[in-house]
């Protein structure tokens, strides 16, 4: 078997197996407010560690950090389930190169809703290194120790979340339900939903040459990505919600961090 039709494989095994667990395990669950908790708060790891860390600082380089926290923004990306950094960064460089074009991974104007969604990560074509260009990124060895050994590092999640639930309020599989299970799936679909919703249903600010959109839910899901037409009109600033009452949280954490002296050189939209 080829190795997009393995990657492919692996993605609907995974994918599924996370969805049925989902909603097998939830009748069962003790959920406590501090289950809850942590279930939020690692839904907010995950996307963040995604917008922050995957898309603005490594796919669009809109802001230079530190090697500290390079490091942290790529570990709370990996433990977002969606894969290697670098395979996600060339993925969203060819959405951005080709935009609903036949060569952007996941266009609902090309394919459907569905395939933008999700589809296209069940897709072997999706992992073809024929069609999906590969560049290596320069990264240093404790990020690149995270991209080669992802799953692994994903999968340290379950252990960690049994042991503290247990210790703190012998309730193990009640974190590993909610800080594990449902924050990865959760976020899983809020990201996908800016590859899906936002190039179909949504606000039209600038005109991009794509069908992309400015959506206030998905922007709320995913703390600022959701003004994505804003973003496919100025891919390489750091703020995408730069108009009246576009909250852009992942931007405010940018600011903070760049007033600590840890961030430099934030990228602003050239209008
Ligand atoms: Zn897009
Ligand atoms: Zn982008």
């Amino acid at each position: 078997m080829s190795k997009a039709k393995r990657l492919a494989l692996g993605h609907i095994i995974g994918l599924s197996l996370f969805h049925i667990a989902l909603i097998y395990y939830f009748p069962a669950q003790k959920f406590t407010f501090l289950s809850l908790l942590a279930g939020f708060i690692m839904y907010q790891v995950k996307i963040l560690g995604i917008t922050i860390g995957y898309h603005r600082l490594y796919t669009h380089r809109a802001f230079t950090a530190n090697n500290a926290l390079k490091f942290i923004f790529a570990l709370m990306g990996t433990l977002a389930g969606q894969g290697p950094l670098s395979r996600w960064v060339n993925h969203h460089w060819e959405h951005h190169r080709y935009c609903e074009q036949d060569k952007d991974p996941h266009s609902p104007v090309v394919n459907s809703f569905w395939y933008a969604h999700i589809g296209w990560l069940t897709n072997p074509e999706s992992f073809d290194d024929e069609k999906v260009r590969k560049q290596k990124l320069n990264l240093t060895p404790a990020v690149q120790f995270l991209d080669d050994h992802f799953n692994l590092v994903f999968l340290t999640q379950l252990p960690i979340f049994y042991f503290l639930g247990h210790v703190i309020e012998n309730n193990g599989w009640g974190w590993v339900y909610t800080a594990f299970l449902a924050s990865t799936v959760l976020s899983l679909h809020s990201t996908f939903l800016v590859n899906s919703l936002c190039h179909v249903f949504g606000k039209k600010d600038y005109e991009t040459g794509d069908e992309s959109r400015n959506n206030l839910l998905v922007a709320i899901l995913t703390n600022g990505e959701g003004w994505h037409n804003n973003h496919h009109a100025q891919p390489n600033s750091a703020v995408h919600g730069w108009n009246k009452g576009q909250l852009d949280i992942t931007f405010l954490i940018i600011k903070f961090f760049e007033k600590l002296g840890y961030v430099s050189n934030v990228k602003y939209p050239k209008l």
